[in-house]
């Protein structure tokens, strides 16, 4: 499939698997793994309210004949609306930041990234370049083995 701007494959694959680690593909990923319980209910309160509150209006958008930063896609069911939001935090996060402030700090708390801080890219030598190095793709694929998420600096 030709990816479309702003979207890449294994960054949506890698959101569906974890969300799946918790058993449910239901766009909640096990949230506060580690803390107490009533932390851990309150981040699955915060996010479950913060992402439905956006996938709503993804709807509604869509509905609408819309378009913004997020792909229509994402308006399928809510693990496809995770996917797709994963995927443009770490594409798009300058475009994400502004319009949809709420899910950026989510995304942002629970992969302990802020890619709206990244420095730029080198410029692309070729029009087919990937839209992230393969330095970023080799370490999903690394966390994906082991089931963690690293850091990316590169
Ligand atoms: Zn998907």
């Amino acid at each position: 499939m030709a990816p479309e701007r702003g979207y890449n494959v294994v960054l949506h694959e890698f959101a569906h698997q974890i969300d799946y680690e918790d058993g449910w593909a239901n766009g909640a990923p096990a949230l506060g793994t580690g803390q107490s319980r009533s932390k851990r209910k309150q981040e699955y309160a915060a996010w479950t309210r913060i992402m439905g509150k956006e996938f709503k209006e993804l709807r509604t958008q869509v509905q609408n004949g819309e378009s913004g930063v997020l792909r229509a896609y994402g308006a399928t069911n809510p693990a496809e609306f995770f996917a797709v939001a994963t995927e443009t935090f770490f594409c798009k996060p300058k475009k994400l930041q502004p319009t949809h402030p709420g899910l950026y700090s989510e995304l942002k708390m629970f992969y302990r990234q802020d890619p709206a801080q990244w420095p730029p890219r080198k410029p692309a030598t070729s029009s087919a370049s990937p839209p992230v190095s393969s330095g970023i793709l080799w370490h999903f694929h690394w966390s994906i083995k082991n089931g963690i998420l690293l850091s990316f600096a590169s």
